[in-house]
């Protein structure tokens, strides 16, 4: 038996926010300077993106001053839906504007839209 066998260690190392492997992790460094979330307003809109494909967007909270891949990780598993983050947007798969505003005014965040 290996000497980490079973235990987290026993794995190759995994990015703890997006659960990729470090090698292929795309995650901006945590951010520097968090501001609180009552400060700061999401805006929310669906838009339509190639094939007609609808997607619930985020945006107005900067990378900067959230944790926003973590927050992507609540609002898709919120939404039951894939999503993305392009710099400060998050995109999610569908149309979802009102568990993603509720789930943004739990945290704390002003939201428009
Ligand atoms: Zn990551």
């Amino acid at each position: 038996m290996r000497l980490f066998e079973g235990t987290q260690w026993d794995r190759p190392p995994r990015c703890e926010r997006c659960g990729e492997l470090e090698g292929s992790c795309t995650c901006p460094p945590p951010a520097k300077t968090m501001t609180a979330p009552e400060k700061q307003t999401a805006r929310l809109a669906i838009e339509k993106r190639k094939k007609g494909k609808t997607v619930t967007v985020v945006r107005g909270l900067s990378a900067e001053e959230n944790d926003l891949v973590t927050l992507l990780g609540r609002l898709k598993t919120a939404c039951g839906a894939g999503g993305t983050r392009k710099d400060d947007t998050l995109e999610i798969q569908g149309r979802h504007l009102e568990r993603v505003r509720d789930l943004l005014a739990d945290i704390g965040y002003r939201v428009r839209g």
